[in-house]
């Protein structure tokens, strides 16, 4: 059995280690026991990891392309060989089933290897001018990246924000969440492994407002990656706006979800069910809203109770475990207040509704229904393992619900009809749109979203654009 590790800092190619800085007790959401300490960076490790940065940006932005390739690629053969061991601290320092955070190690050995080919294609252009004179454009790395990655996919988000940026020749600081460093860790270590100079890729840990405020701060800086909530994305955003860093802001949702009556109400269970409850509906483009038509809400909504309760809720190490704990103990405390005001406010509850066990966070798998539209539920995003089914009368009413949020990150629509897959597609306000699937992320596909969950993108050629700056040289 895989121990947890003593956790430390990267900072100038240096493992830091507690000695006198303040401490964060890192917590197994299964037990509520404290399993490791983690160092919180000082203002003088913040400015050591900066200058590290800045030499690191101008050692790799001078790499070729197969260096950058041969380093993603070693890292992703390192991840896949190391995948169990990194799925089971993730799950001891975030709750979820091991298979789900081996699958998340999976996901950083497909995107790692799919930038390892994209580094070797960023092309530039020549224009044309008349003989003797010459223009091109140019694409360079964007200088050092802050980057501040959470909780709720504690390997796949860390991925994230290092394989981009360091395919397009950058260097990064990582601020990993507090509470899952552990598997933010192994993700360096294998770069590290893997021949990527030390001071590319560094990891500090602190408290979060003080690190974004020293980093964003300090000139070095060119570019602020963030996952996270939207309040704080917006106070990151006017953070990075006083230097007019380059940003990519990953930020909540409220995840829509479409069903028409001509659907095969089942078929339909079977996929957005398990979907529902991944990761505990901590997730940003968990389907949370389900807008369903008439004719088919009563069964939709008995067969989602009926799978919900039917849910294997536990430890996620325990084989079979089909939902863990939440991450930490805030989750359910905000479950506890928004169903409890759902249910206030006129809303059924179906299923769940309460927490489980007699340690650790765990919350039963809940739905909920009927629920007025003016309730906190349905205007914040939950961020955990409910559903809110409501039924809608037909299409125009069903897209105004789809649309009525500030958020536009996913939607998924469910439909046999080929036209009204078009226009609902066209119509809604997200970035990502699934129809007859849940799946909407892949390693080739732009991951991002619109409105309050933000703007840019992770993943696929736009990612790997988002860490480029252009440059047009004319020569006379
Ligand atoms: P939070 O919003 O304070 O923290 C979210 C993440 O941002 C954490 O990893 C935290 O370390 C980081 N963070 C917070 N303040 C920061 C700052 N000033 N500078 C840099 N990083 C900072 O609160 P939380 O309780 O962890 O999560 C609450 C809500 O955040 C959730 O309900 C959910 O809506 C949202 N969330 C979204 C995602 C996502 O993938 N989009 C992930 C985690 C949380």
């Amino acid at each position: 059995m895989t121990d947890y590790p003593r956790l430390h800092m990267i900072i100038d190619g240096e493992q830091v280690f507690a000695g006198d800085r303040r401490t964060h007790k890192v917590v197994n959401p299964a037990t509520g026991e404290t399993i490791g300490e983690l160092p919180l960076a000082d203002a003088a490790d913040l400015d050591r990891a900066l200058a590290a940065a800045q030499r690191g940006f101008r050692q790799w932005r001078n790499s070729t392309p197969q260096e950058r390739s041969a380093v993603l690629q070693g890292a992703a053969r390192l991840l896949a060989e190391r995948a169990d061991d990194i799925a089971r601290i993730a799950t001891m320092e975030q709750g979820k089933p091991f298979p789900e955070a081996r699958l998340e190690v999976m996901m950083v050995v497909n995107l790692f290897n799919f930038y390892a080919g994209e580094c070797q294609r960023i092309y530039g252009r020549t224009l044309v001018r008349p003989a003797g004179q010459r223009s091109i454009v140019t694409k360079e790395p964007v200088g050092p990246v802050a980057a501040f990655a959470p909780w709720n996919f504690p390997i796949g988000n860390p991925g994230r924000k290092l394989g981009a940026p360091i395919a397009a020749g950058c260097s990064v600081i990582l601020k990993s969440a507090e509470e899952t460093p552990a598997s933010a860790l192994a993700i360096v270590q294998a770069l590290h492994d893997a021949g990527l100079p030390k001071d590319v890729a560094q990891a500090v840990f602190g408290v979060p407002d003080e690190v974004s405020r020293h980093l964003l701060g300090s000139p070095i800086i060119r570019k602020l990656s963030f996952t996270g909530s939207t309040v704080v994305g917006k106070h990151l955003a006017k953070l990075a706006a006083e230097d007019m860093k380059r940003t990519t802001m990953e930020l909540g949702g409220h995840g829509p979800v479409l069903v028409f009556d001509d659907v095969d109400v089942e078929r339909v269970l079977d996929a957005v069910v398990p979907a529902k409850y991944r990761n505990c509906g901590q997730v940003c483009v968990s389907p949370t809203r389900f807008i369903v038509q008439e004719g088919v809400f009563d069964r939709f909504v008995t067969g989602f109770a009926d799978r919900a309760r039917a849910l294997k809720v536990g430890n996620g190490l325990e084989a079979g475990t089909q939902m863990g704990p939440m991450a930490n103990p805030r989750r359910p405390d905000a479950m506890e207040r928004l169903i409890g005001d759902a249910r206030e406010r006129g809303g059924t509850l179906r299923a769940g509704g309460e927490r489980l066990g007699n340690q650790g966070y765990y919350y039963a798998p809940s739905v909920l229904s009927e629920v007025p539209l003016d309730a906190q539920i349905l205007n914040e995003e939950p961020f955990g393992p409910v559903a809110i089914v409501n039924p809608f009368r037909g299409e125009e009413d069903m897209i105004g619900e789809a649309n009525r949020l500030p958020y536009g990150l996913a939607a998924y629509l469910w439909t046999d009809n080929a036209r009204r897959q078009k226009v609902v597609a066209r119509e809604i306000e997200a970035g990502m749109v699934g129809i007859n699937g849940m799946p909407i992320a892949g390693a080739d596909a732009p991951f991002g979203g619109v409105k309050w969950s933000g703007h840019g993108h992770e993943d696929g050629t736009e990612g790997l654009e988002a860490c480029l700056g252009i440059k047009t040289i004319h020569e006379g």
